[in-house]
């Protein structure tokens, strides 16, 4: 039994917005940034193409030995024990530029061209040398250890399309295309705060009945990862002017605005309050747990989000609701995050109608098999459970009950951190 929930969601009567809802909601009602900039490869790591790219040559570009030994005609050598005279070498970068007669073959090293002359490679530990005459102990055949061109990428092939999130393995594989600048498309900026008069900043005493502001580090770490450039606007008190004159500094300058806390309806509560008197506003109950009230909207032309305050909830809600929807605005393809299935080796009990992030770590067994268990603290101010943890439990949000060894969905942070 694992569920400490300490979210408030007992009014069964109030009316909740199923998570996909409002995640349709909010990502068909934003567009994707058309602005792009070109960039030196290496400067592309992690952001988002703006260009298809197409390979301008064969690669490899040419017929090469994927083994070090010796290329030779696959017809000369039927029998066992046949000979042929060794003529010269074709090494990598540095192809044999002569030409061969009948009974003779060259020495060849891994990518190096093999000469039109000969059809085949025999590795080198195959055949037995002495001076100029090799060996070659049984007959061979002929396309052996040949690399061909355009193996890997054919000229003018598309390999990468426009909104892909460049990887390391892309670098490379543009390189091997010989291209040195991509275009990409332009950083989205974020400019994002805390709300709350009990919030102090690192360095700062806590008085009693203050705390350190955590949502805006877990924020800056998690819009980051995204590759976003950010505008961290420190903690903002709970007063009306204070909130409004935060939001229109931030809407100034950003292209997104993301702020925590005082969007419940308490009396301190005023960021729904200041966004409707701004701009436009859905105050969402979302059916979701953690992570029940969202603020969606614009202030102008910019996007806003307000996330619960509670630490877990603020990254749950980040990551399964705003993070979709800046991967949109920066221009991201469509790519789904890994869901895995896998047995929890315990019993969870819960209240059903939210669909649940629960935070668990996956454990293999000797023989490899993988299974998750839940952790204990899942409240959502428990922020340490999102350090303990390495994954997301989903349970459904009609699911009252899981058994120790039933299956469930899992989400692994590595997918989506
Ligand atoms: P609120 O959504 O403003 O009602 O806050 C809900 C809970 O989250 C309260 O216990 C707050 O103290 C806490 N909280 C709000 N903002 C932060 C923050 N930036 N860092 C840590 N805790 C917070
Ligand atoms: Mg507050």
């Amino acid at each position: 039994m694992n569920n400490s929930g300490c979210d408030c969601c007992s009014d069964k009567s109030e009316k909740l917005l199923p998570l996909a809802d409002a995640l349709e909601k909010i990502t068909s009602s934003l567009t994707a940034t058309q602005a792009t900039e070109v960039t030196p490869l290496r400067q592309s790591l992690g952001r988002i193409l703006a260009d298809n790219i197409h390979s301008p040559i064969d690669i490899p570009p040419h017929r090469n030995s994927a083994m070090d030994g010796y290329a030779l005609c696959s017809g000369e050598i039927t029998e066992h024990n046949q000979k042929l005279q060794l003529i010269g070498t074709s090494w990598a970068g540095k192809p044999w530029q002569g030409k061969a007669k009948p009974g003779q073959c060259i020495r060849i090293f891994t990518g190096a061209v093999v000469p039109a002359c000969f059809d085949t490679v025999v590795m080198q530990e195959k055949v037995e040398r002495e001076g100029e005459t090799i060996s070659f102990p049984f007959p061979t055949l002929a396309d052996k250890n040949i690399r061909l061109p355009g193996e890997d990428i054919r000229k003018d092939e598309q390999l990468l399309e426009i909104g892909r999130q460049l990887t390391p393995a892309d670098l490379g594989t543009i390189a091997s295309m010989g291209i040195s600048e991509v275009r990409i498309k332009q950083k989205l900026r974020v400019a994002f705060f805390s709300t709350g008069d009990e919030l102090r900043s690192i360095g700062e005493l806590l008085n009693e009945g203050d705390i350190y502001d955590s949502n805006r580090y877990s924020l800056y770490g998690m819009l980051k990862r995204l590759n976003i450039e950010l505008l961290d606007m420190g903690v903002i008190p709970d007063e009306r002017r204070a909130v409004e004159a935060a939001f229109l500094a931030a809407a100034k300058n950003a292209d997104a605005i993301i702020t925590s806390g005082g969007v419940s309806v308490g009396e301190a509560d005023f960021v729904t309050e200041t966004l409707e008197k701004l701009g436009q506003v859905n105050l969402w109950k979302i059916a979701m747990k953690p992570g029940k009230p969202l603020a969606y909207g614009t202030i102008q032309e910019t996007a806003f989000f307000g996330l619960p305050g509670n630490p877990v909830s603020a990254m749950v809600t980040f990551y399964q609701v705003v993070r979709p929807a800046l991967l949109k605005m920066m221009g991201a393809g469509d790519k789904k995050t890994l869901r895995l299935k896998l047995p929890c080796n315990q019993t969870i009990k819960r209240a059903p109608g939210r669909i649940e992030f629960q935070r668990g770590v996956l454990k293999q067994s000797d023989d490899g098999e993988l299974c998750v268990t839940p952790l204990t603290g899942q409240g959502s101010h428990i922020l340490s459970s999102m350090s303990k943890a390495d994954c997301f439990i989903i349970i459904p949000a009609e699911c009252a009950e899981i058994a120790a060894g039933e299956v469930v969905v899992v989400e692994p942070f590595d997918s989506i951190i």
